[in-house]
């Protein structure tokens, strides 16, 4: 934990918790696609009977690969124009050739601003066949001996077979071009709303800490639309009529709460290109419980390209989540210096990390616990060497009765730095040796980096509060002995949700690393249903 950054732990050089730079490959996608309403691609007459609304707005382009080189294969751009005079449709075929030697392509319908999935597209001698499934239609044509063009027709389900020609596109690359260039960066009309997919991955759940009342939690925020967005304002508001503001971002502030995953380097945060994802991490802090409210809804400024307005978005309310579990402490004693610990800006809770294919906060509100001496130090003499460490070999203990969920021994402990862990970090190893305890309502209560050798418990076990668990180590993601520790959705040390939880009580007598008892400012606060926040110097009871 020496050397902890507060910046984005997806690419920060490593405290000692668990999110190392080794978990941050990998980016979640998960836009769940802007269905258009497609009412046909067939013209009756000679009107096309159009989209409800061209929500897709597709772009013509995307050439695979150049006509020349693909001419003995049906991989490649295709255009054809489907109907007559000013009903006219001009589509676009997109077809690949996978590597199993099947088809896939995707149809263009340029004037109708839609992109769909072609399916079963096959090629028999010289027949060519495809579905569009979305529109219920299929198209059957042979090929030219020349394999320039395809000739014949499209059918759609109530409407007569109409004749249709494709020509291979000889273009591709120019067109590209030339549909960059004149592309125009933002829209001409007023846009029919703000195409950004707001999720709330799980809805924050109100605890106490330093005497105030805290609702944290990340908005995954998508840009499906075609123009730049700049996210001008965020703001969390109260789901009830009154809607109340609880917090608000803009400017620099909104940059120091907001990432792009997979661009840890990104110098606007705020501004997503089409088809790019941001993450703001919120944090409300509010007076009084009674502030706290049912339900919250978000609240979005965007500028959509050049459009000169701004457009604001207000999502459907959610319900705030139920309240944290109060546990008992994990550690016993006095002087444990809370790294990483609850802010929004800690290493832990940045660590947004997609495990099977699910992005989780597992260490949202982490704690870091290493010991400080009467020197404010973490050792004393030899560095290197794990016994040093005040906090090394400390009872790790039951922080409520459960069950043993999952545990892991046999990991080497590392020497103390940054840089000699004793085994290749991966999922089994990041964590070290640790237990994890079900206590209960979904919640489970996570233990790292402990000492091999050191559990006390094995799996299946039933533990009271207070029971040791294992002793306090310095295996697995780690720089020195320390006990990080955790309360979350699921028995996974990083695939599942990290939930806030409260301590029955503990005392904070100082703030920051290096404290010494020297620097004690009057008595210790005594801190009641409370989780200790970050940097804080907590002393816990010695009976829990
Ligand atoms: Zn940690």
């Amino acid at each position: 934990m020496r050397g902890q950054s507060d910046g984005d732990v997806l690419d920060e050089k490593g405290g000692s918790d668990l999110s190392g730079k080794r978990m941050a490959s990998g980016k979640l996608d998960r836009i769940r696609r802007r269905a258009g309403k497609f009412s046909g691609l067939h013209t009756r007459g000679s009107i096309p009977i159009l989209l409800g609304l061209a929500l897709l707005a597709a772009i013509p382009c995307c050439a695979m690969g150049q006509a020349a080189k693909t001419e003995s294969t049906l991989a490649g751009s295709w255009k054809g124009e489907l109907g007559e005079g000013a009903g006219k449709l001009h589509l676009i075929l997109t077809i690949t050739k996978l590597a199993g030697g099947e088809f896939s392509g995707e149809l263009v319908s340029v004037d109708q601003g839609a992109s769909l999935p072609m399916e079963n597209v096959t090629l028999k001698d010289d027949a060519v066949r495809f579905e569009v499934k979305a529109v219920g239609g299929f198209y059957e044509g042979k090929w030219n001996a020349a394999r320039t063009e395809i000739a014949g027709t499209w059918t759609q389900s109530g409407v007569p077979a109409q004749p249709l020609k494709f020509r291979r596109s000889v273009e591709d690359s120019g067109a590209k071009e030339k549909t960059a260039q004149s592309m125009p960066e933002g829209p001409k009309e007023k846009p029919l709303s703000a195409f950004v997919d707001v999720v709330v991955p799980i809805a924050p759940a109100a605890f106490k800490a330093d005497g105030k009342w805290h609702l944290v939690y990340e908005l995954h925020l998508n840009n499906m639309d075609r123009w730049n967005y700049q996210v001008t304002r965020v703001e969390a508001i109260s789901g009830d009529a009154a809607a109340r503001s609880l917090v608000t971002y803009t400017g620099a502030g909104l940059e120091a709460v907001m990432r792009r995953p997979g661009q840890p380097g990104a110098a606007e945060k705020a501004k997503l290109a089409p088809g790019t994802m941001g993450v703001v991490y919120l944090w409300a802090t509010l007076d009084t419980q009674e502030a706290v409210p049912a339900t919250i809804r978000q609240r979005l400024t965007v500028k959509v390209g050049t459009y000169p307005e701004e457009m604001t978005i207000e999502t459907a309310p959610i319900s705030v989540g139920r309240q944290a579990i109060q546990i008992s402490a994990p550690l016993r004693g006095d002087h444990w210096f809370a790294a990483n610990g609850p802010s929004n800006s800690s290493g832990h809770r940045r660590a947004l990390i997609p495990i099977d294919g699910h992005a989780a906060i597992a260490q949202r509100f982490a704690i870091d616990w290493v010991r400080l001496r009467d020197d404010g130090k973490t050792f004393h003499g030899d560095e290197k060497d794990n016994k040093n460490y005040l906090a090394y070999g400390s009872d790790a203990l039951a922080v409520a009765d459960g069950v043993v969920s999952e545990v892991k021994d046999g990991i080497p402990e590392n020497i103390p730095g940054e840089n000699s862990r004793a085994v290749p970090i991966t999922l089994e190893t990041v964590g070290g040796n640790h237990v994890i305890l079900d206590i209960g309502g979904g919640r489970f209560a996570f233990y790292a980096h402990l000492q091999p050798g050191s559990l006390r418990v094995k799996l299946g076990d039933t533990v009271r509060r207070g029971q040791v668990v294992g002793l306090v180590g310095n295996s697995g993601n780690s720089t020195e002995p320390h006990l990080h520790f955790h309360v979350e959705n699921g028995s996974s040390p990083l695939g599942a949700e990290g939930l806030p939880y409260t301590l029955a009580s503990f005392e904070v007598v100082g703030h920051g690393e290096g404290w010494k008892p020297a620097d004690a400012k009057g008595p210790a606060e005594v801190h009641k249903n409370e989780i200790p926040m970050e940097n804080e110097v907590v002393n816990f009871a010695e009976k829990p």
